[in-house]
């Protein structure tokens, strides 16, 4: 599943949210203080699993140093599950 390329403001800062081919992580998210900050997602994710990263990194980029790893990846994860439950289905990231 591809996202395409996405200019979006989350709190009060502008992002890019773009496809990459990313080896570790299925999800990446730069300091909101450095240059042209993205939002990079794994290529091929399903559709669950690309809604649990976005909302991750999202979360991230919203409070850079306020949110911990920790609190981000339960978040995210009870945030798609529950989305995903209400009907929440990807109509606009795919090829
Ligand atoms: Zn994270």
């Amino acid at each position: 599943m591809k996202v395409p390329t996405k200019k979006v403001s989350i709190a009060g800062n502008e992002y890019t949210i773009r496809t990459a081919k990313l080896r570790k992580n299925h999800g990446e998210c730069d300091s909101p203080r450095c240059k042209n900050p993205e939002i990079r997602i794994k290529a091929g994710l399903d559709q669950k699993l690309l809604l649990e990263v976005l909302l991750h990194e999202m979360l991230h980029a919203s409070a850079w140093l306020a949110l911990s790893e920790e609190y981000v990846t339960v978040t995210a994860r009870d945030m798609s599950h529950i989305l995903y439950d209400l009907g929440w289905r990807n109509d606009g990231f795919q090829d």
